[in-house]
């Protein structure tokens, strides 16, 4: 089956050729993929040549964000049945360790984890995929054009979870009791900075207003682009990095309670921290890579500001079908508070044999989907 990826012999993405997957479990479930969506990983892997195929095989397919339907199901599978949709999960555990071995795999200690379209596993830029059943978390056909939004947004979802537990150790930052991380209003007087306004840090936006969050938006485009619109839409206030340093940008912004940082660029990612309020938390959520953009930087003075304003700086990566489930909701969520936005930010849509126009970054694109059903 058609597959798009990278080859371990050369660099540039390119159209290849494995074969289809069957069931060999009686646990698993075929797959048929139905659209994937790229991202910032996709792009860096391909930028920056980093392949990691299946053993003994040459080829990987890219992609891990992807809904599909249900084709054929193993004689163990209990819940999901033919003709349901699906949206798979990218982590598949070592099976040794204890976060493994409870469906946690996104916080596996040994590191020998797989993952679709990322590490030992081909990714679904393809035709299909099979898993086993409690990889694959059922969505609604009503939700089939932002189905695709559900990986991300399990990213996005597992961070905040841990910025609310996390908060919990302090009370508001303003007077009011209710507005404690452990109330049900804790949204109230809460100030969030989203660092980039890629797919992951539009979702980060898109998260932080459907509480209400009063949320600012650091980018290095006009304000014309088109995801500054969209964030803008959604009520967040744009920040133009190209005119202020972080200093200046936290003065004129006062406390802020969570710094987002979706960029990936570790020049950005450090002149932030900083910059963090006091108590406040950091997510850090992009990957630099070792040939990108390395940055000197005054250690000390960071370290001392971290200890000395109780500031927790967060490493958050991957998730699990529990987050999966609950970002279902979110994307439904969201997309029904902001007008359809999420439908909206699929700004272009390309078939397989169209992977060079889908990985060219030229134009102003927020979510770039193949449509692999029609291809
Ligand atoms: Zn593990
Ligand atoms: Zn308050």
């Amino acid at each position: 089956m058609r597959a798009v990826g990278l080859y371990k012999s050369k660099p540039g993405v390119a159209l290849g050729d494995i074969p289809k997957p069957t069931i060999q479990r009686k646990t698993e479930v075929l797959v048929r993929i139905l659209s994937t969506a790229i991202d910032g990983s996709d792009f860096s892997l391909v930028k920056n040549h980093l392949v990691e195929p299946p053993q003994n095989e040459e080829f990987m397919a890219l992609g891990h964000e992807c809904v599909g339907v249900v084709e054929a199901i193993g004689s163990d599978v209990k819940k999901l049945k033919v003709g349901d949709y699906v949206v798979p999960t990218v982590r598949r555990g070592c099976g040794l360790c204890p976060a493994c071995q409870e469906n946690m795999s996104d916080y596996c200690y040994t590191g020998l984890y797989k993952e679709h379209g990322l590490h030992f596993l081909h990714g679904f830029l393809t035709e299909y995929t099979v898993a086993q059943e409690k990889y694959l978390v059922a969505v609604e056909q009503n939700d089939l054009p932002i189905a695709v939004w559900v990986e991300p947004a399990s990213i996005v979802v597992k961070a905040f979870d841990q910025m609310l537990r996390i908060q919990q150790r302090v009370p508001s930052a303003c007077s009011h009791l209710e507005h404690n991380w452990d109330k049900q209003d804790w949204p109230g007087c809460k100030r969030a900075l989203v660092l980039g306004a890629g797919p992951l840090g539009f979702l980060a936006v898109a998260w932080l207003r459907s509480y209400g969050i009063d949320t600012y938006v650091l980018e290095v485009v006009s304000r014309d682009a088109l995801k500054i619109q969209m964030v803008k839409e959604m009520g967040a206030r744009y920040v133009d990095g190209r005119n202020f340093g972080p200093k200046k940008i936290m003065e004129g912004i006062g406390h802020v309670d969570v710094i987002f940082e979706a960029t990936g660029a570790s020049d950005v990612a450090l002149s932030f921290i900083e910059m963090m309020s006091r108590n406040s938390v950091y997510l850090l959520m992009g990957v630099p890579r070792a040939a990108e953009n390395n940055v000197c930087f005054d250690a000390n003075s960071m370290l001392r500001h971290i200890v000395r304003q109780n500031q927790v700086i967060l490493g958050s990566v991957n998730s699990n079908a529990e987050h999966f489930r609950r970002a279902t909701e979110f994307v439904r969520r969201a997309n029904a508070q902001f007008d359809h936005i999420l439908e909206r930010a699929i700004t272009h849509r390309f078939t397989l044999e169209q992977y060079e126009q889908a990985f060219d970054r030229r134009d102003d694109r927020l979510k770039v989907v193949f449509d692999i059903s029609k291809s």
